[in-house]
């Protein structure tokens, strides 16, 4: 949804200046001129001048025409959800930086969010459903009062019939636009090992869905009073289920939930003539967070200054000495070359026009899909931190 290039106008300068050859004129004040040559003269100047008034007459026009054309498009990518490029957020100054850091609690991220959905969760086990109901519960027990959708489907997978349920929480259903941050909370599904060990996925997403509940609780006041304002553009968090395949990772095995959200929203509509998917000015994606040296790399050049928010949070918070176990400027979100796309729950959206951040640790961490992705490899430092970072590009992205 990237705006198109401006029109291209035919230059008054180049035709203004074939019009002006300044040697004639020169050349004229140095002979006397016998009366036909003048009134050839006279004849070529007024023509010169018509041909000039046409010209400009033809720009203004043309140059009205491309303003008109150019609020048509803004107005018509406001009303479908709007370019991630005609959103302006709001840079927050050191205090407030600071406030906004306090309001981070690793503790709660840790005890009240991340352990208790550390267990296993495939889908359709009752993990999920345990998870799935906490998720709920915990959004429910917020003062911004979300609206909570489930999204429940069944689909054939290499295990048969399973039956699947993305959460979606809205902050005001009823905004013209959204910012949508998601994760997924299925685990994925392994035999236990010979230790009677089950996959618990802690940085595969246990990790980036506590980040988003934390994030939703240090915020609460600040996102019910946005609401209550009736600011245009809102918050929008999705719980994915079904992310990972049973087999094979393939189009059919994998992004189950994603899959049957994105086609969902594309035919629902918010509002005549704008579909729920449309309404979606950034969707950020965080999956395998949480392990320690983690680097987070770009993977898409429309979303780049999105992406340079981040980076810039990230130095502004260590200028301030509010990230902890951070030695330097910039730890995690790096300004490499773009990385290569990554196949994960953003694709269904991200094949539907939606601009989309993918927020994930490149490399993978080292013991992704093992029985080590558990809590104790965590680190809490890095957690934290990318909280703290999130919770502010949230709080300037929506003007909070
Ligand atoms: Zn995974």
């Amino acid at each position: 949804m990237r705006k198109g290039p401006r029109r291209l106008r035919p230059g008054l300068g180049a035709g203004g200046g074939e019009l002006e050859p300044g040697g004639f004129s020169a050349s004229g004040r140095r002979t006397p001129l016998r009366p036909l040559r003048l009134w050839l003269l006279l004849l070529v100047l007024a023509a010169g001048a018509l041909l000039g008034l046409w010209l400009l007459w033809r720009e203004v026009a043309e140059q009205g025409w491309g303003v008109k054309e150019q609020q048509q498009q803004q107005q018509q990518q406001q009303e479908i959800g709007g370019s991630q490029l005609a959103h302006k957020p709001r840079s927050l100054s050191s205090s407030q930086l600071k406030r906004l850091s306090s309001l981070v609690d690793l503790q709660r991220l840790w005890h009240s969010y991340l352990q208790p959905i550390l267990l296993e969760r495939y889908p359709g086990s009752r993990g999920s459903k345990q998870v799935q109901q906490f998720i709920t519960e915990r959004l429910r027990g917020l003062a911004a009062s979300w609206h909570i959708e489930l999204d429940s489907f069944e689909d054939r997978t290499p295990r048969g019939m399973v039956s699947f349920a993305n959460v979606v929480a809205t902050l005001d259903p009823a905004a013209p636009r959204r910012l949508v941050l998601a994760c997924h909370y299925d685990s994925k599904y392994f035999p236990h090992d010979g230790r009677g060990r089950a996959f618990l996925g802690a940085t595969d997403s246990a990790v980036p869905c506590s980040i988003l509940l934390e994030l939703v609780t240090a915020l609460d006041q600040e996102l019910l009073r946005s609401k209550e304002q009736g600011a245009k553009v809102s918050l929008q968090l999705l719980f994915l289920d079904g992310e990972e395949a049973f087999g094979e990772w393939s189009d059919t095995d994998s992004l189950y939930g994603a899959r049957h959200l994105a086609e969902r929203m594309s035919k629902a509509s918010l509002r005549p003539g704008v579909t729920q998917l449309q309404a979606m000015a950034l969707f950020v994606l965080l999956d395998l967070l949480g392990a320690d040296g983690l680097t987070i790399q770009n993977h898409f050049s429309d979303t780049a200054s999105w992406f340079e928010r981040l980076v810039s949070i990230e130095r502004r918070l260590h200028r301030l000495n509010l990230l902890a176990s951070h030695p330097q400027e910039q730890l995690y979100f790096s300004r490499h070359p773009i990385y290569g796309p990554v196949q994960d729950d953003h694709v269904p959206f991200l094949q539907r026009g939606v601009p989309v951040l993918h927020l994930i640790a490149t490399p993978f961490p080292v013991f992704w899909h093992t029985m080590e992705d558990t809590e104790v490899n965590l680190h809490r430092p890095t957690v934290e931190n990318l909280c703290k970072i999130l919770a502010a590009f949230v709080a300037e992205y929506l003007w909070l």
